[in-house]
């Protein structure tokens, strides 16, 4: 254990974030560097549970208490190889995750929990400074080829861990660069790509071929594929937005999210995208419908834009500040958050239902309608009432749908192979990561549905096991997951 009354001594202290006026003005990534100084005090605040609660709230099965009494004694190198002995990519989450394995912290029963996201990114960001992060390559040669269809992270993570493995890994990619929404999602400001690049290198030090611009099913024949290679794996994550089909959808202005967040990750990048693909907010009214992490995403982005007012609608009631008693710990507390976006301002309306979008007269929206609404609980089940001679509208030049995605894509890869999905629309898998075609597997958002990285990493790391059996009968890979 770190220190005894570590708990007892010192405070949680907040995550430093560069100041807002400054960052709005950049693309440059939000959040800053914890001074390694003070980090070893939050790591100490760690109990060293016998029961760890964290381990169960993370996906990946961290060993957080071991690594928090690294940091304290500052075993800064043990604390890097205990971080990937079971995360691939401790940089994404470090910088990205929501943090189930905070909420789950004992300390944060009575008590604010351990810093555990912060200690993870200063763990692998120290272990990068002093070129400690060096590629693996395998020492056999298995002969076995895999293809991945998807470089998001679990893509990545399945690679990895195949090519470490011995086996011989190809990714294909159908935008013309690796990372899946970590490249093109997720916005520069939240993590810079440069992480994202530096990841890459190391693992094409190893040996993983990347093919981009390769749409599987569509300008790359799967079954072709899926002869040419030993296993392939379904990685393309759950890309199908959700609709909002109420009247005025088709009016000019009116977009998803994603076609507003691709576009200026590619100006990110330094490419020329034409005029006609790119969706500016710059000195319009903005309207984001839809309360979570995409929406967060396309407010900050707006705010970059120079946006004249942002609103972001959310249908749910605003939640707590504190938990619920339907919401004990060790759940994920539904609490109410402000994300950095969100401390850059912009204006957040809860219990609010969209009816229509107004035309201008000429084809382009000019507001939203939308009522107020009460959410009821009745046996179990939830309806929203309308509250009445509660319509209005706010003026609105562009609107993003940010209502979540309904799962993955069907036409070209899922349809070409014919594997099953399961009733939400996702890819389904056995015990194995194995879909109902043999030597085809699956991982990720794919599978699950839109989810976070850290289930990503998670479930690439397990089916990559499961692949892994699949091809020599028998795996040494761990598998956080079942
Ligand atoms: C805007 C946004 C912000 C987010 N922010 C966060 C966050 O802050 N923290 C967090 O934890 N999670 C976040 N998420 C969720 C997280 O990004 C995903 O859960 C995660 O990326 C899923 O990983 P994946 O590898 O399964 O799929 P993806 O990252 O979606 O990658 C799938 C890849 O497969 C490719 N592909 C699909 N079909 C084919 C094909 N036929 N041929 C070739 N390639 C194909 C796609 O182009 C894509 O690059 C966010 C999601 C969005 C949309
Ligand atoms: S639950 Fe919290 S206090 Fe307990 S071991 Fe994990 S991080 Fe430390």
């Amino acid at each position: 254990m770190a220190k005894v009354t570590g708990f007892l001594d010192y405070q949680r202290e907040h995550q430093p974030y560069r100041p807002v006026a400054e960052r709005v003005q950049s693309w440059r990534q939000v959040m800053d560097h914890w001074p390694v100084e003070t980090l070893g005090q939050q790591a100490a605040r760690c109990m060293d549970c016998g029961i760890p609660f964290c381990h169960d709230g993370c996906p990946l099965g961290n060993l957080i208490p071991d690594w928090n009494d690294l940091v304290y004694h500052q075993r800064w190198r043990e604390a890097i190889d205990r971080l990937h002995a079971t995360n691939n990519f401790p940089e994404f989450t470090g910088t990205l995750c929501p943090a189930p394995c905070e909420g789950a912290c004992v300390l944060g029963i009575n008590d604010d929990p351990v810093t555990i996201k912060a200690v993870e990114l200063t763990i692998i960001d120290h272990a990068f400074e002093h070129g400690w992060v060096l590629p693996e390559p395998p020492a056999l040669d298995t002969g076995k080829c895999i293809a991945v269809v998807g470089s998001g992270p679990a893509g990545l993570a399945i690679a990895q861990q195949l090519r470490r493995a011995g086996h011989r890994v190809t990714v294909f990619e159908r935008a013309d660069r690796i990372g899946g929404l970590l490249r093109y999602g997720i916005p520069e400001f939240k993590m810079e790509k440069r992480v994202l690049n530096r990841r890459l290198q190391q693992m094409t030090a190893e040996g993983v071929e990347f093919r981009t611009s390769a749409n599987v099913g569509v300008n790359i024949d799967v079954n072709k594929l899926r002869h040419e290679y030993d296993a392939l794996v379904l990685a393309g994550g759950a890309t199908q937005p959700r609709d909002l089909p109420i009247a005025g959808r088709e009016l000019h202005g009116v977009h998803f999210a994603m076609d507003f967040l691709t576009p200026q990750n590619h100006v990110c990048e330094g490419d020329k995208v034409p005029e006609e693909a790119l969706i500016s907010a710059t000195d319009k009214h903005v309207i984001i419908i839809g309360g979570g992490d995409t929406g967060a995403d396309c407010l900050g982005t707006a705010h970059r834009h120079g946006a004249k007012s942002i609103h972001q609608l959310e249908i749910l009631p605003h939640p707590p500040a504190a938990r619920a008693l339907t919401n004990p710990w060790p759940e994920w507390p539904q609490i109410y958050r402000i994300s950095a976006a969100h401390a850059e301002g912009g204006e957040r309306l809860y219990s609010v239902s969209s009816k229509r979008f107004v035309d201008d007269g000429n084809g382009r929206v000019r507001a939203l309608e939308l009522t107020e609404i009460e959410m009821k609980i009745e046996d179990g089940r939830t309806s929203f009432v309308e509250i009445k001679g509660s319509k209005h509208e706010l003026p609105c030049d562009l609107a993003l749908l940010a209502l979540g995605f309904t799962g993955p894509e069907k036409p070209g890869l899922v349809d070409a192979l014919g594997v099953t999905v399961t009733e939400r629309g996702n890819v389904w898998r056995d015990e194995s990561w194995m879909t109902s075609e043999t030597g085809v597997f699956t991982a990720g958002d794919m599978q699950r549905g839109q989810s976070l990285i850290v289930w990503a990493i998670a479930e690439g790391r397990s089916a990559a096991r499961g692949i892994d059996a699949f091809l020599m009968g028998r795996s040494d890979l761990p598998a956080p997951l079942d």
